[in-house]
């Protein structure tokens, strides 16, 4: 078994839950000390790091801190991303309830990289122990006076809150993230203008995923150089795989940023129910370009998935077995996206609801060609059409499923 496997974020004794005491004598607290004896050195830590947001994108979270902090003085804000609504994503509910110091001593560290006055974890209330945590977590660094050197660093007072999101799936939608801070429906807005430059109330916001800021204090403490070779090959840092579907061990593994799918499907993940073959992963949340067999051997980071043509996403892998329909499933992923579009966009609106009717009815054996045909159009017509990343990730997921197993589609028409 691999050594890293879950020595870092998922490390048995940092489980403290919200007891910031334990955390403290765990070393917790050391690395954001470290940042506030140096605020200007933070942000080239975590370029030389090549820490990536562990949100979905793979951006280079130096390039999201370093404009806020460039930005005007006065308000500015930091978001820790905690509504984890993805298909097949179950990482960030396990920091937040698991550990939720480090998470938000990552994000008060980025408050001294950045300059910024306000800290907001914003958690999804359907996770009631992550929220529990939190909430009793960020009591404790508020009561127990641990935010004077962030206010000493930042040169004024600090505001640390927990704000629960609507629960919605748009709601984790960056710019519905900011939406709902402002006090509003979780709507997305058209980028740019990046929340970086124009967030909450216009002003300067840092918005990152909860895994993200989970890595920051380690980052801090022991250094890039420990961090970098954390990964495997050019890739840094460890990452969260959520492992689901039709393995014998479903589960959240950390392990290097950078291990194959194979080692993580048969090693970790003990091989495929009843010794059935691999047939596909749904990659990153099923809204990227399916991974078959053909793509075993692709080592999980972020610039190698892309090489391979799909996206890492959130790190999680949804495995199908032969003898699954993955018409049944990507029916299934585009009716949740259906269900997830807020509305805003008509084409989103209409299109994903038009793409699972189209889906439903080839999946149950009433499909006749001019569906197959209509199906293509839309994933033509779609993408671009919506103000958020929404519709493109549905469109995805059909189109990759159609050039993939597109005989599966043509058995099931009936004319
Ligand atoms: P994106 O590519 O638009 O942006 C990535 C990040 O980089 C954003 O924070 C954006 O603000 C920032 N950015 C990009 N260019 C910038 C610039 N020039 N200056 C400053 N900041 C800049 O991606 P996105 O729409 O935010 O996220 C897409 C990903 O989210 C997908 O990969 C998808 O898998 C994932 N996703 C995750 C969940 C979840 O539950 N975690 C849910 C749905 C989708």
């Amino acid at each position: 078994m691999d050594p890293t496997l879950n020595q870092v974020l998922m490390k048995p004794e940092a489980r403290v839950g919200a007891d910031l005491a334990a955390w403290l004598a765990l070393g917790g607290g050391e690395g954001l000390a470290n940042a506030a004896r140096d605020p200007r050195a933070i942000v080239p830590l975590i370029a030389d790091a090549d820490l990536r947001g562990m949100g979905g994108a793979g951006f280079p979270t130096h390039r999201k801190w370093a404009p806020v902090a460039a930005g005007p003085a006065g308000d500015k804000y930091v978001i820790c991303n905690g509504n984890e609504d993805e298909p097949g994503t179950f990482k960030d509910r396990f920091l937040l309830e698991h550990t939720p110091h480090a998470v938000i001593e990552g994000a008060l560290i980025a408050a001294v990289a950045t300059g910024a006055n306000h800290v907001v974890l914003y958690v999804n209330p359907h996770e009631k122990q992550a929220i529990a945590a939190v909430g009793e977590a960020v009591r404790q660094w508020r009561d127990l006076g641990h935010l004077a050197p962030v206010e000493a660093a930042i040169g004024g007072s600090l505001s640390l809150e927990l704000v629960p999101s609507s629960g919605l799936y748009i709601g984790g939608e960056e710019t519905a993230v900011i939406s709902t801070v402002e006090g509003g429906f979780p709507f997305p807005r058209r980028k740019p203008p990046y929340p970086a430059q124009s967030g909450v109330h216009g002003k300067p916001t840092l918005v990152n995923n909860t895994e993200t800021f989970a890595h920051v204090p380690g980052i801090l403490r022991h250094g890039a150089a420990w961090y970098r070779n954390l990964g495997l090959g050019d890739a840094s840092g460890t990452k969260l795989y959520s492992l689901s579907g039709d393995v014998l061990r479903p589960g959240l593994y950390e392990l290097p940023m950078g291990t194959r799918l194979d080692a993580l499907v048969f090693d970790h993940g003990g091989g495929l129910l009843m010794g059935r073959a691999f047939k596909a992963v749904f990659t990153g949340g099923p809204s990227n370009t399916l991974l078959t067999k053909n793509h075993l051997d692709v080592a999980l980071d972020f610039e190698s998935v892309r090489a391979r043509g799909s996206r890492l996403g959130t790190g999680a892998m949804i495995v199908v077995s032969e003898g699954t329909s993955i018409v049944r499933k990507v029916a299934e992923y585009v009716d949740f996206f259906s269900h997830g579009s807020c509305g805003q966009c008509p084409p989103c609106k209409g299109g994903t609801y038009q793409l699972t009717r189209l889906l439903n009815r080839i999946d149950t054996g009433r499909g006749v060609r001019a569906d197959l045909a209509a199906l293509e159009n839309l994933c033509g017509l779609l993408p671009g059409s919506g103000r958020c990343g929404l519709v493109d990730g549905a469109v995805t997921v059909v189109a990759s499923s159609l050039q993939q197993f597109r005989g599966e589609y043509e058995a099931l028409l009936i004319g």
